[in-house]
């Protein structure tokens, strides 16, 4: 007797065809040599006091242009960076999956818009392993979405997710995080390469460690462009709050202290260098420059 779950995979895969004509190949024919570009996975829909549990009300007032004072809800789209070299197709992070939030989800989506076979993908490399980066990584029948990429994550943030006392000391509302994270590390393991922060992970790119909203978050500075560009991850990741008030503590980050310092270190250095960087959780596609502003600083969004 045919099982509804294999039945699904079978309906699926016949529609698929005529929906996804792109093959692997194609993304490399037609794609400019060093392209840097960002594809959606939609949204996630956050309350308030989750993301800035801390901070009095008359500090959040006086913050302009954040609509989500008065809603009492953040919407943060979630922005996948898609960076085509001479012979790989490179995408970071993999987005929420399924079975995250109805909002998120959407890259399987969004590559067929931008006809992009997943299997054309070599590489998926992870900033952490946060249900909207990782959980991605396989569908709705636990099947690796990118049946050639190789994956790459940090040491760190693996042994992280997989320590006993991570699951012991999460929340118990978060105690899926580590369980979903635990179950994708073993969907693609036989095919994960684990690096250290510092190291040149592809040729050209460069793991940079950027603790605090895990403890093996990593920031790529992509080297092996015409105009090198950073992928920050969640480090940067509200416009206006990280940049208009950097030291601010984040209700997402696993070590809030750590977690402003790291920003604080990437916005100087953004900054500085006038660099162009990816903000996962950034608008307008999240590409953009960083501006001082006195003590802060502004996002300057590059399109
Ligand atoms: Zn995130």
């Amino acid at each position: 007797m045919i099982s509804r779950r294999t039945f699904n995979r079978a309906l699926l895969a016949g529609l698929a065809a005529p929906l996804v004509p792109a093959v692997a190949g194609n993304a490399f024919a037609s794609a400019e040599a060093g392209a840097l570009t960002t594809v959606s996975d939609g949204n996630l829909v956050l309350p308030l006091n989750f993301v800035l549990p801390d901070i009095p009300q008359a500090e959040l007032a006086a913050l302009e242009g954040a609509p989500f004072v008065q809603s009492g809800e953040l919407t943060p789209p979630c922005n996948l960076t898609l960076v085509r070299l001479p012979n790989r197709l490179v995408l970071f992070d993999a987005g929420s999956g399924p079975n995250f939030m109805p909002s998120a989800g959407l890259l399987t989506e969004s590559l067929a818009a931008a006809d992009i076979d997943p299997g054309a993908i070599t590489d998926v490399v992870f900033t952490h392993a946060h249900p909207d980066h990782i959980w991605g990584v396989v569908d709705d029948f636990d099947e690796v979405v990118f049946p050639q990429a190789t994956f790459h994550i940090s040491g760190t943030e693996w042994d992280f997710w997989r320590a006993e006392e991570t699951l012991v000391a999460a929340p118990d509302d978060r105690k899926v995080f580590v369980v979903g994270a635990r179950s994708r590390f073993e969907a693609i393991e036989e095919r994960t390469e684990r690096f250290q922060a510092g190291t040149e992970i592809i040729p050209g790119i460069e793991a940079m460690g950027t603790p605090g909203h895990t403890p093996g978050h990593t920031a790529f500075v992509i080297h092996a462009l015409d105009e090198p560009a950073m992928v920050v991850g969640d480090a940067i990741s509200n416009d206006p709050v990280s940049f208009a008030r950097p030291d601010w503590h984040w209700g997402a980050d696993q070590d809030r202290e750590q977690g402003a310092s790291t920003r604080r270190m990437l916005l100087d250095r953004l900054a500085a260098d006038k660099l162009r960087f990816v903000g996962f959780h950034l608008p307008n596609g999240g590409i953009g420059r960083v501006e001082a502003d006195g003590a802060a600083y502004r996002f300057v969004p590059a399109i």
